[in-house]
């Protein structure tokens, strides 16, 4: 059985730390580098019910996407909800580690999982990381889709193959526009608005989005139209974890560890239900 500090130190080479952005929390927050690993549950959300499931499943490692600390604290306590989870973990020897945006760069990242998820061949990065030679890095996904869709369809996709939310997929544009290149950007996307519009796709799946934003890519009528797709933003990270799974699976086959390593199919989304607006005669129909 490896110690944690080995299986840290391979999940390292994955997702090193030095490359997530500045202000974020990544890397261990609970965890004696002593302890002996078997078992490792990977989720988004490092919240009291994922704690409660990494107990109930017997797991020593616990590997979020979010941060459980994104700013400093001066305190811990259990009555705290943060300091819950922590009070959670420690009681059972159970380690938690964090990789955030150093996984939304990584090659293959949190994006890459989202596109395979959907089945889109990735062409390159949205934002290519500089430090990069080989420019296989970076935020976000320029793809192609292997036989073209309208909007409504990729939509219908994205529905059915993310895990399910109250919120669904969201859609801004012509619905029945044809779709042939897309960007994906795992996790909030509002802010990569210049590089989708520079990128010459026909559509931007991502999560998070305003209405401002939007409205005006949207509106933009001195650019070719281009369609939004808003998901849950819980829903486009997590194929990440399927993702992070399989790689420390074969990590673990390689190095003998014989480690179980599984993923939460807990939703842990904030918005809970979704009610919908009385019909309309707009093209999409009624949300249901
Ligand atoms: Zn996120």
């Amino acid at each position: 059985m490896p110690r944690l500090s080995e299986v840290i130190a391979a999940l390292d080479n994955l997702w090193p730390a030095e490359r997530a952005e500045s202000w974020d929390a990544v890397g261990t927050v609970v965890g004696d580098p002593g302890q002996e690993v078997s078992r490792v549950l990977f989720a988004v959300d490092p919240v009291q019910e994922i704690a409660d499931e990494a107990v109930e499943l017997g797991a020593d490692l616990l590997v979020t996407h979010h941060p459980l600390y994104l700013r400093g604290t001066t305190t811990v306590a259990a009555s705290t909800f943060k300091g819950r989870v922590v009070h959670t973990l420690i009681k059972h020897d159970i380690a938690l580690h964090v990789a955030h945006t150093n996984a939304d760069t990584a090659d293959p990242g949190v994006s890459d999982a989202l596109a395979g998820a959907l089945d889109l061949d990735v062409v390159r990065p949205l934002v290519p990381d500089p430090s990069d030679p080989e420019g296989r890095r970076g935020l976000g996904r320029v793809c192609e889709l292997r036989h073209p869709l309208t909007v409504r369809e990729l939509a219908a996709r994205a529905a059915e193959r993310l895990p399910a939310t109250a919120q669904g997929i969201r859609v801004a544009g012509d619905p029945e526009a044809i779709v042939r290149t897309v960007a994906v950007s795992g996790g909030s996307g509002d802010s990569l608005f210049a590089s989708v519009r520079a990128a010459g796709v026909d559509a931007f799946l991502t999560a998070d989005l305003r209405h401002h934003p939007a409205a005006e890519f949207v509106a933009d009528r001195d650019h070719s139209p281009l369609a939004l797709l808003d998901a849950a933003h819980w829903a486009t990270e997590w194929p990440w974890c399927e993702l992070g799974a399989a790689q420390l699976d074969e990590i673990s086959d390689r190095n003998g560890w014989d480690l179980r390593v599984h993923v939460s199919k807990t939703v842990t989304d904030p918005w809970t239900a979704h009610a919908a607006s009385a019909p309309t005669s707009s093209a999409m129909g009624a949300p249901n």
